[in-house]
């Protein structure tokens, strides 16, 4: 694979941003190579400056459920930019996306947007806190919530992936009222919620963990967050900014039938445009400024280019059967990708699936928590993924993150897919 174009680009963007990159995830470095610079994405293939053809199964991390470029949504697109790119003020395209956000979501009554996950996040905290009057907030070892200052305590996704435990720049005055328990575990979870002297304001969690690897809640475990939190008065918070529009329609919270107080989204409700919203409860959500004393703003928030892409994508998605077929094909897909892995590679991987998004762990698991996850062999991970790559199939470039499948991934890419695979794994085996 001649990768020199992406080469000299790479050289050229180091001098120019931090590592080249403007996520740290993307410069590759936990699976050993360097990124490939992208010149163009359609449907499930993704292009890249030297030519190179890929199937994709990172998605923009998420956000190309449809696959990239959709006709619907390109147009939508289209359509809103002839009236100009940003206003500062209303738009009837904020109503229209809330709306679908409403419907679809069981437990929001009023959402906000703004710009990015990360925004979501950091303001529903606010918000937990400036409603309950309380500090604490609570999180789960390996859960990502962006990169705000509180959550940078035993966090995932990228900070796993450089190992650092937190970050230098996030005082210790801040994170001393985040606290991080194990994921799937209900006796801390208990014991810490019911700590009189905590002040606890909020849990957030991933109600289907993506940013450890995908890892899947054990029955019982939300019903019993919930539970507790609504004894307690504690705010219970879905960081749904992956498994909303993912997990479902209605997002991790209506396939599991767990109602949290606030939700946070991002990724798929932009249909690729920067958005992320959160919402939940009436009288939780007229605590936000102008109607409350919580502020939160944004100059771009409810952008009409990104407000057009997610309104048109959430239109995609809210058709009859979507779900259904996306997950059945991908069921099938990943059923048969951890047996052609376990064939060659025995007790040396495993799986985690939910719905349309995986991860192949390169360990005996079961993988259920950060611990477990973190038991997986990243060299291996590297190996796996630079293989992949040589194969035309682009991964994502860490170990503790998704393999996202789209509605774009025909039965042929998937099919070509599971053949790349296993001549990999027949490698990775000697
Ligand atoms: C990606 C992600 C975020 C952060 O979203 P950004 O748009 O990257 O700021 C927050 N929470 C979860 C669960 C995520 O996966």
């Amino acid at each position: 694979m001649n990768t020199d174009t992406s080469s000299k680009l790479f050289e050229k963007a180091q001098k120019l941003i931090p590592g080249g990159v403007n996520s740290p995830v993307r410069a590759c470095k936990s699976v050993g190579c360097d990124p490939v610079f992208i010149e163009k994405a359609a449907g499930a293939k993704i292009y890249d400056v030297d030519g190179n053809v890929n199937i994709d199964f990172v998605g923009s991390w998420g956000p190309m459920i449809l696959g990239h470029n959709h006709p619907a949504v390109i147009a939508a697109i289209k359509a809103a930019i002839e009236n100009g790119t940003s206003f500062g003020a209303p738009c009837k395209l904020e109503i229209d996306l809330a709306e679908l956000v409403i419907d679809a979501v069981p437990s929001i009554e009023m959402v906000r947007f703004v710009s990015s996950g990360s925004e979501a996040t950091m303001s529903a905290i606010r918000l937990a806190r400036g409603y309950t009057g309380r500090n604490v907030i609570v999180k789960f070892d390996g859960g990502f919530h962006g990169h705000a200052d509180s959550f940078l305590v035993k966090a995932g996704s990228g900070v796993i992936t450089l190992g650092i435990p937190g970050s230098p720049g996030v005082p210790q005055d801040i994170v001393k009222n985040t606290i991080s328990i194990p994921y799937n575990n209900l006796e801390k979870l208990e014991e810490t919620l019911r700590d009189a002297d905590l002040d606890i304001a909020c849990v957030i969690i991933e109600p289907i963990a993506g940013n450890m690897g995908v890892i899947q809640p054990q029955p019982g475990f939300l019903e019993k967050l919930r539970e507790l939190t609504t004894e307690l008065g504690i705010v219970l918070i879905f960081d749904e900014v992956i498994s909303g529009f993912r997990a479902g329609l209605g997002g991790a919270q209506d396939k599991f039938g767990v109602t949290p107080d606030l939700t946070c989204l991002g990724k798929i409700i932009g249909g690729g445009l920067p958005v992320g919203a959160y919402g939940g409860k009436r009288e939780i959500m007229e605590m936000v400024a102008p109607v409350g004393p919580v502020y939160q703003a944004g100059t771009l928030s409810g952008n009409p280019l990104a407000m057009a892409a997610g309104k048109a994508t959430l239109t995609e998605l809210a058709k009859p059967g979507f779900y259904e077929e996306l997950d059945r094909k991908a069921t099938e897909f990943g059923t048969r990708l951890l047996s052609l892995a376990r064939k060659h590679l025995g007790d040396k991987v495993c799986m985690n699936q939910a719905g349309s998004v995986l991860t192949l762990f390169f360990t005996e698991g079961p993988v259920t928590d950060f611990d477990s996850a973190m038991k997986s062999d990243t060299e291996m991970y590297g190996r796996y993924y630079r293989e992949m790559l040589q194969e035309g199939v682009y991964l994502a470039p860490a170990q503790f993150e998704g393999m996202f499948i789209s509605a774009a991934h025909t039965a042929d890419d998937l099919e070509a897919t599971l053949k790349k695979a296993e001549s990999v794994f027949i490698k990775l085996a000697k």
